[in-house]
């Protein structure tokens, strides 16, 4: 599959969420990086069709999806960031609802259901009404949802949101295992989440593409920009203000602080290992 995205554009009176974005999706895990606000949601809500727009066009292989409707919205599997739920269903009969409404055959469904009830680890609780579940198990429920037909297009709106370390490390390796002859979109402002796991990283910045490529290529394009400068505790805020800063590391000596820039101070240490995705969201989005 292909899905094109072409001069994407979304206002919310005054605000442009989306700005002129063009960017192409094939096979494969993309990592949607930006902060909050950055558009991420917006772009996805187009893509489902969820919201309309201000301008420019998305392709399906060609087609455009607003032509395509149902036909379209059938290739989708979606996890949305809200965690609107249906508090009153069991989460098997939440699973089953969604099914119908996918249009499975309910044979097929019920397979299905079993199957992903026991991959997000919720088989046990299948009968128990998703107002009592914890953020994580809710988390799941939507995840499981949105893998129900096995969708070739699979778009995750923060899907670790709320989700304990334990319970994210699981999700990201489902996810991995799940790539091959589809389109997975996992928007994150959470570099973890995707770092181990995107082939690709997509970078959105207040409405605009920073840049989109393969996650190697983009973490050596901050190659040579990124150094740790020694200081302690009374230095440490002027230098946040002064440099985009990272992580701070105790050491022995005082603390370690993680700077980039194109110009980094001439006390600054350069970190020529080491360098990750971090490094990449602190220098283009930060
Ligand atoms: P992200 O998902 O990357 O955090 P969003 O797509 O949710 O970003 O938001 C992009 C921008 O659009 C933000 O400035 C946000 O405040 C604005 N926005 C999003 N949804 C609405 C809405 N329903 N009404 C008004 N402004 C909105
Ligand atoms: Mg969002």
């Amino acid at each position: 599959m292909k899905i094109e995205i072409k001069n994407l554009k979304k206002t919310y009176g005054s605000v442009t969420a989306l700005d002129n974005l063009s960017v192409t999706f094939e096979n494969g895990i993309y990592g949607i990086l930006g902060p909050n606000g950055a558009g991420k949601s917006t772009m996805i809500n187009l893509i489902t069709d969820n919201i309309s727009r201000d301008g420019g066009q998305i392709l399906c292989d060609g087609n455009d999806i607003l032509e395509m409707g149902a036909e379209f919205r059938r290739l989708i599997g979606y996890m949305p960031q809200q965690q609107n739920m249906y508090n009153n269903y069991s989460a098997i009969g939440f699973l089953k609802y969604i099914s119908s409404i996918k249009g499975i055959p309910s044979r097929k469904a019920a397979a299905e259901i079993e199957n992903l009830l026991h991959i997000v680890n919720l088989w046990d609780a299948r009968y128990r009404k998703l107002g009592g579940f914890s953020g994580g198990m809710k988390q799941r429920v939507l995840l499981a949802q949105a893998l129900l037909g096995d969708p070739e297009l699979l778009i995750l709106d923060e899907p670790t949101a709320g989700l304990d370390p334990n319970e994210r490390i699981k999700i990201r390796n489902y996810i991995a295992e799940l790539s091959g002859k589809r389109i997975i979109l996992f928007a994150t402002h959470v570099v973890s989440d995707i770092e181990c796991i995107a082939d690709k990283i997509v970078m959105l910045k207040k409405g605009k593409l920073v840049d989109v490529g393969f996650t190697q290529d983009i973490i050596e394009s901050v190659e040579g920009k990124v150094g740790q400068i020694r200081c302690n505790y009374s230095e440490l805020s002027y230098l946040q203000q002064k440099y985009k800063a990272g992580n701070v590391k105790r050491t022995g000596e005082g603390l370690m602080l993680r700077i980039v820039g194109d110009e980094l101070p001439p006390e600054a240490e350069r970190v020529n290992t080491d360098i990750g995705l971090e490094d990449v969201y602190l220098y283009y989005l930060a």
